[in-house]
């Protein structure tokens, strides 16, 4: 095999007063994802794409959200990990591709930045990461800013 693919999904309250970590950088935004981490929905849902492109574990298995060793724990820092290990394990990524769904902060303005965040975490070109916010159109239960879900898929090629 020579190429695998993997799938990331992650979602988080946003609460007011937490630091809003998204995609490796805080956003100037009165709310921010409530979590046992910095809470950052974005690079949780990325490294379960990374980790599950590569067959292995999950980001919860892990890092524990009942360890107190990862309360409070940069989301940069397990993502990192995560890469370390598939790279280990005989992989490197391709390219990346999210999608943040919130009616919290506005994604559009901060897209080169977490991009360029996101590749410098993961050893890439600015250009193998892309992603998108989207509205959620008022409906359901992440509506009118209550939290943030986000999709990651990635492909990992064998090095
Ligand atoms: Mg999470």
């Amino acid at each position: 095999m020579t190429h695998r693919i993997g799938l990331g999904f992650d979602v988080h309250r946003l609460e007011a007063g937490r630091p809003c970590m998204l995609g490796g950088i805080e956003l100037p935004h009165p709310t921010g994802p409530l979590g046992h981490s910095d809470g950052d929905a974005v690079l949780h849902a990325l490294a379960d794409a990374v980790l599950g492109a590569a067959g292995l574990d999950d980001l919860g298995t892990l890092f524990s959200d009942k360890d107190p060793r990862w309360k409070g724990a940069d989301s940069a820092a397990l993502l990192g990990e995560c890469v370390a290990r598939v790279h280990a394990a005989g992989w490197r990524v391709e390219n990346v591709d999210l999608v943040i769904a919130t009616e919290g902060p506005r994604i559009a303005p901060h897209r080169a930045a977490m991009r360029a965040r996101i590749a410098a975490l993961l050893g890439v070109p600015s250009d193998a990461v892309n992603l998108k916010g989207k509205s959620l159109e008022g409906l359901g239960a992440l509506a009118n800013g209550a939290g943030v879900a986000v999709q990651a898929v990635c492909l990992l090629v064998k090095r």
